[in-house]
């Protein structure tokens, strides 16, 4: 596995395994793309095992992105652990690994942001005035340095996704972008790097978040169309229990590509929620079946 720091290291070593190909054959590999923000868990390990069992020439990038976080957020204290993701990704048959310093990406003078309209404007946009600009800047410089023919996302990042495939198709990037779901721990919780935040106590109540939605699931099997009663289902559940309690954010039936709400809710719909458990904020979302 090859660590590149710049540019021109991942362009030279990029260029080289593409040449080099798929073995035998003579066709010019794919290239696959696994964004992250290290701090790498068995959820990013699902996206950059697939990346790497699809694609001939599989790149990671590890990289804190500054401007998709807010003034008051966790950018400072956002978990970094290099080596430990390295053989993550060495494990799960990573040819590159691109892990450039802050500087590399946003030189001095960069003033190019990358925004994407309506799609961004709720939920997560709402909350996080800026971030969706964060994100869909820095996943368009990534796919320009690392020049990836797919792209592999997590539905856990339900909105993001959306607003990526978006980009894409807008922009002509050319890129496939491909949805992964989502990984959870036995009980449930969606991994995520910022579980490491949480108290045992809160860790203890923490998947309630993923139980509210499948409480607003399970009516909705039985037949339960109409949207207040699905979410008042769902938040019933997340206040269930006597230790720390959730604040709620936001929990919204919505169409799974407007993003839209819906007022009675179809099969294929998306529930999202998003919630803080004392100083964290959590979320998850599920499609209704
Ligand atoms: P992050 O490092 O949090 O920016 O996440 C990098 C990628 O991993 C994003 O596409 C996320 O949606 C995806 N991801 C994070 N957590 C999970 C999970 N529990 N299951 C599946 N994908 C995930």
């Amino acid at each position: 596995m090859h660590v590149a720091h710049s540019l021109a290291e991942l362009t030279r070593i990029r260029q080289e395994l593409v040449q080099q190909g798929n073995g035998l054959s003579r066709e010019r590999p794919l290239v696959g793309l696994t964004p992250t923000m290290g701090a790498l868990h068995a959820g990013h390990q699902a996206l950059i095992a697939r990346a790497a069992g699809e694609c001939g020439v599989s790149i990671v990038s590890i990289f804190v992105n500054p401007r998709q976080f807010g003034p008051h957020e966790d950018y400072q204290r956002y978990p970094q652990m290099l080596e430990h993701d390295l053989e993550l990704c060495a494990a799960a048959g990573t040819q590159i690994v691109f892990n450039p310093p802050v500087a590399e990406v946003y030189p001095e003078g960069f003033a190019t942001t990358v925004a994407v309209a309506g799609l961004t404007e709720r939920w997560c946009g709402a909350s996080r005035p800026g971030h969706f600009d964060g994100v869909t800047t820095i996943v368009t410089k990534l796919f320009t340095m690392c020049r990836p023919d797919r792209a592999y996302f997590g539905e856990k990042d339900y909105q993001q996704l959306t607003v990526v495939k978006r980009l894409a198709a807008d922009l002509n990037l050319a890129v496939e972008i491909v949805a992964c779901p989502t990984q959870r721990e036995p009980d449930g919780l969606a991994l995520s790097s910022r579980n490491a935040y949480l108290s045992p106590e809160e860790r203890r109540a923490a998947p309630r978040l993923y139980a509210a939605l499948q409480a607003a699931q399970q009516q909705f099997g039985r037949g339960v169309t109409d949207v207040t009663e699905l979410t008042r289902a769902a938040q019933a559940q997340l206040a269930t229990g006597s230790g720390p309690q959730f604040a709620l954010e936001y929990l919204a039936l919505v169409d799974a590509e407007t993003l839209l709400p819906r007022p009675v809710a179809h099969a294929g719909d998306r529930l999202l929620i998003a919630a803080r458990l004392g100083t964290t904020r959590l979320i998850d979302n599920i499609a209704l079946q």
